[in-house]
């Protein structure tokens, strides 16, 4: 395993600011979190999709949630190719697997590290309710610079796995016209029923209508 890691330029730090539509210190740690398990790995950004999958543990409405961002920027694993999956457990850790060879690393913040955060001027002001887009950047730019330049075993620790249990799906390429909507479903979202397809909303009304009312 490589302990050389990719350094992060500025031209795709700006871009995925760019993408995620903030200066924040969370995007960026998940981008450099992405950039070191594909790093451990020896693997390239997902194109396709299903070369790699990252599960992230991020949950909703909380602190940080920037981190999923990053490591979607940074592995391709996104959620229209439909290589992230939602894992959400409210910890900051991505688990990015290798589908080929089924081996995976599992990258997360040191306890330290992410308890240090909630006591920061940036968590203060973001708590208190200050968008993060108003922050001054003189707050904001050094923890960017700090998440991007310490040796990254100062910020991470990774475990890894020789054969992470994972299944691949298949990728369904057919659909069926919803017989109650007439809208397109994907068949492996559809049912038929009584002869006719039906997507879900739509089949449970044909069902409570078979069902005798009196
Ligand atoms: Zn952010
Ligand atoms: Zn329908």
């Amino acid at each position: 395993m490589t302990r050389d890691e990719t350094r992060i330029s500025q031209e795709e730090l700006e871009a995925a600011q760019y993408f995620h539509g903030h200066k924040c210190p969370a995007m960026p740690q998940g981008l450099r979190a992405g950039h070191l398990a594909m790093d451990l790995l020896g693997v390239h950004r997902a194109r396709g999709g299903g070369e790699l999958v990252a599960i992230v543990e991020t949950g909703d409405h909380h602190f940080s949630g920037c981190f999923v961002d990053g490591v979607m920027f940074a592995t391709g694993c996104t959620t229209g190719k439909g290589n992230l999956v939602r894992k959400p457990l409210g910890k900051f850790a991505v688990t990015l697997i290798d589908t080929k060879t089924l081996r995976a690393v599992r990258v997360t913040p040191h306890y330290e590290r992410m308890s240090q955060c909630l006591t920061m001027d940036f968590f203060k002001l973001r708590a208190n309710g200050v968008p993060p887009y108003e922050l001054d950047p003189q707050v904001v730019e050094p923890l960017i610079k700090d998440v991007l330049t310490k040796p990254w075993e100062e910020i991470f620790a990774v475990q890894t796995f020789d054969q992470y249990p994972y299944r691949k799906e298949p990728e369904v390429f057919d659909a069926v016209q919803c017989a109650h909507c007439g809208e397109l479903v994907v068949t492996s979202y559809a049912t038929s029923y009584q002869g006719h397809w039906y997507c879900e909303p739509c089949l449970d009304q044909a069902l409570h209508a078979a069902s005798p009312e009196s």
